[in-house]
């Protein structure tokens, strides 16, 4: 057998109980949950009053903390710090990589005196603000190579914490990332002004409902779906280590399509790789409480009881991290690509969204009789009204490489946007729409006779679930199910928060006109809301999103239907995309033009990465093995032939020319990907690069791999070079 598939084979790590891992969750989780978190009890012990004050409100209510109380922040951060044995802290910020990144600093400050010791101090303005050279990040023009400087700033709205490695203890200080000039060179700050222009236009519509409140937030809750493979062979499959994802594999004979797998018993190796890596997590404060087996085989999913929407989206940069991480220790690879596998299911990350209210309601949850609930109404068609309006910023938000495998490719979820809300609410808002609020309205969450000896009633939901919908509501929020596993949730979600704000501003213009002409508050809602529900029609969708009538269907409608990453982008070019952003503060134009060719840039880095390796491999795994099997059937022909088995000859010659029929389409290929990737690179702009990239590049992946794929099954198994399909996802 190929020496490189052998030897992984033989290495697979899967008889090795664990490797340094722990691999137990025998804390009470009560006991460990934000034991590495300066959260509220840590605070409490560790700040001064006024410093303890200073930062709940900062969270609660969004005020800024002066210099001198970040000074007894910062002392008592570091003394709380110091107490765990931590030696070393550093900002933690989120650069347009869609990555976090760090620079560490010891607290230690050596003393001048050439006799003294130094001590170690975290001052105010150290918590408060680093520089970073960070020249090398992306930015999309916003600066130019030699105006390096960056800074991160201390965000206080989500909490420190200490990141345990067996290296030592280091203290993390979530923070945003600005240019000397000020503008955005990160996620988190568009995310942070985003939640703010959310908050600034539905507190007022809140208060024609409920005047106790003062201010809304939205909580996010995301699903994380990923794979699990065996670090050995990973490490024997170069196109994982270097594009996440396979580039070639013949599917395994058996694959997802007996459900086997999908909630399947979770297999031990597995579990106890989880249970580690939730321990970690927990102690990091982040609330995972759900794992299961997903469809594919070796696929698996973890989700968090939700929170406030920044704490969230860094908890799950975080979460990413402590799966590459605890994998490792258990001899495993976690791949968190949207799409490893031909022929299984990929990875999303379904992001549960909402708004919360100050006096804790949620106000997406529509209660006993949602057709009696004008606060329910307004928020729920407000936001179906957004996404009509932005369905193509919103595909935007979504569209990285990995992701196209998903959306363009008909799976789950497909490319067009559209939301689901099930045939309950469907009916309640053609009711509403037609008659306005009803009185005493149908009570929903109807218990649900099964009839069954022994088995008690059970209540059935306000709507079924929709799998195939990028947006659907579920309960009591909505699900954006179109965003990629691998991505970070915080553009997803600055543009949801963006347009639902966007939205929400225009509806109370339009309340407040009625009004203005005399109508009753609670008719005007009505009005304006019948209107909304009329004009958003088109993008409600409650059939099977996968299916080929729905693209007619959409079509007709007028729904776009952008199958690729460069072609979704163009709509964050637009004067109108520059506009909503802008208006709500959300991002500057130059910052909305930065982040289009940022995305553009990655996905010609991406795509250009994948035509590489692809070549390279071809020449040095795949074609070698095919022509030493087509030399040993030559061979073999030739012996039957001089001995007159004149069949088994033919046989072998009908072989050959299979195999040489798949090697010559390979070469052809090859040759086309090499000028196509020429043309490309030799593109004005790095816009009609990567389309160029997309239009002309991708197509030939498909086209070498099914010829390669079929190499792969014609070819004797011992001189096979890449470990296979059934290996990678089977071997546990
Ligand atoms: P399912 O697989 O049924 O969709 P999961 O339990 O895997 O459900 O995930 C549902 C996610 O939705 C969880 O993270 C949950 O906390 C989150 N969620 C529930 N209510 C809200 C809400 N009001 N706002 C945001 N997320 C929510
Ligand atoms: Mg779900």
């Amino acid at each position: 057998m190929s020496e490189l598939r052998l030897n992984a084979l033989q290495k697979t790590k899967k008889n090795t109980i664990h490797l340094n891992g722990k691999g137990h969750l025998n804390e009470k989780i009560s006991d460990i949950f934000s034991q590495n978190v300066f959260g509220l009890s840590a605070m409490k012990d560790y700040l001064t009053e006024s410093a303890y004050y200073a930062i709940i409100s900062a969270h609660k209510n969004r005020t800024r903390i002066d210099s001198t109380v970040a000074e007894h922040v910062a002392k008592g951060m570091k003394k709380w710090a110091m107490d765990q044995g931590v030696t070393h802290y550093t900002h933690w910020f989120q650069p347009l990589t869609g990555l976090t990144a760090e620079k560490h600093d010891a607290f230690y400050k050596p003393s001048l005196d050439i006799n003294g010791k130094g001590i170690e101090s975290l001052t105010g303005r150290e918590l408060l603000q680093r520089e970073p050279d960070a020249s090398s990040f992306p930015t999309g023009g916003l600066r130019n190579t030699s105006a390096a400087r960056g800074y991160t700033i201390w965000d206080p709205t989500s909490p420190a914490f200490i990141l345990e490695l067996e290296s030592g203890k280091t203290l993390y200080v979530p923070s945003v990332f600005v240019s000397y000039t000020g503008e955005s060179l990160g996620n988190k700050a568009p995310v942070l002004k985003s939640i703010e222009a959310l908050n600034k236009a539905a507190s007022p519509i809140c208060q024609y409902f409920d005047s106790e409140v003062k201010s809304i937030f939205p909580t996010l809750g995301w699903e994380q779906e990923y794979f699990l493979v065996d670090e050995t062979l990973y490490e024997a499959r170069p196109d994982l280590m270097l594009t996440g994802r396979t580039l070639f594999g013949h599917s395994s004979a058996k694959g997802q399509e007996c459900d086997d797998h999908y909630f399947g018993a979770i297999p031990d190796r597995v579990q106890k790789f989880m249970h580690e890596f939730e321990s970690e997590s927990l102690k990091l404060g982040i609330p995972v409480l759900t794992r299961h087996n997903e469809v594919a085989p070796s696929q698996y999913e973890c989700a968090p009881m939700y929170e406030e929407l920044n704490v969230s989206v860094d908890h799950n940069l975080l979460v990413m991290d402590t799966l590459h991480r605890v994998a490792k220790k258990h001899g495993l690879k976690a791949l968190l690509h949207e799409k490893p596998f031909g022929g299984l299911n990929g990875s999303g990350k379904h992001n549960n969204w909402s708004m919360a209210t100050n006096t804790g309601s949620n106000l997406l949850a529509p209660g006993k009789k949602p057709s009696t609930n004008l606060k329910f109404l307004t928020f729920f068609v407000n936001v179906i009204k957004a996404v009509e309006v932005h369905a193509d910023v919103l595909r935007a938000s979504i569209a990285t490489p990995g992701n196209d495998h998903r959306l363009g490719a008909n799976e789950a979820p497909p490319a067009i946007i559209s939301v689901f809300i099930g045939d309950t609410l469907s009916t309640i808002l053609k009711n509403f729409k037609l008659n306005g609020l009803e009185k005493d309205g149908q009570l929903v969450d109807l218990p649900m006779e099964l009839d069954i000896p022994g088995i008690p009633e059970a209540l059935l939901d306000n709507s079924d679930r929709n799998r195939t919908s990028p947006f659907p509501f579920v309960g009591n929020r909505f699900e954006f199910r179109g965003v990629g596993s691998e991505a970070s949730c915080s553009f997803p979600m600055t543009v949801l928060n963006t347009i639902v704000a966007e939205q929400l501003t225009l509806f109370k213009q339009d309340v407040e006109a009625l009004k203005a002409k005399g109508k009753e508050e609670q008719d005007a809602i009505v009005s304006v809301l019948q209107q909304y529900i009329k004009e958003s029609e088109r993008i409600i969708f409650n059939g099977d999103g996968y299916s080929k009538e729905w693209e007619k269907e959409a079509a007709k409608r007028g729904l776009a239907n952008i199958k690729t990453t460069p072609y979704a982008l163009d709509i964050l070019h637009s004067q109108k995309t520059k506009l909503l952003f802008e208006n709500h503060g959300v991002l500057s134009s130059e910052e909305l033009e930065a982040r289009y060719e940022v995305l553009q840039e990655f996905y010609v880095n991406k795509i250009r990465t994948e035509a590489e390796l692809l070549k390279e491999l071809t020449h040095t795994h795949i074609l070698p093995a095919a022509l030493d099997q087509q030399d040993k059937l030559i061979s073999l022909y030739s012996g039957y032939k001089e001995m007159g088995l004149t069949k088994a000859a033919e046989g072998m010659k009908a072989q050959v020319e299979k195999l040489s029929g798949h090697t010559q389409n390979v070469n052809l290929n090859i040759e086309k990907l090499e000028k196509a990737i020429l043309k490309a690179e030799s593109a004005k702009d790095v816009v009609k690069m990567s389309k160029c990239y997309s239009d002309s590049v991708t197509p030939l992946f498909d086209a070498i791999r099914t010829d390669t794929d079929a190499l792969e099954v014609l070819v004797d198994d011992s001189s096979w070079k890449l470990p296979k399909y059934r290996e990678l996802l089977f071997i546990k």
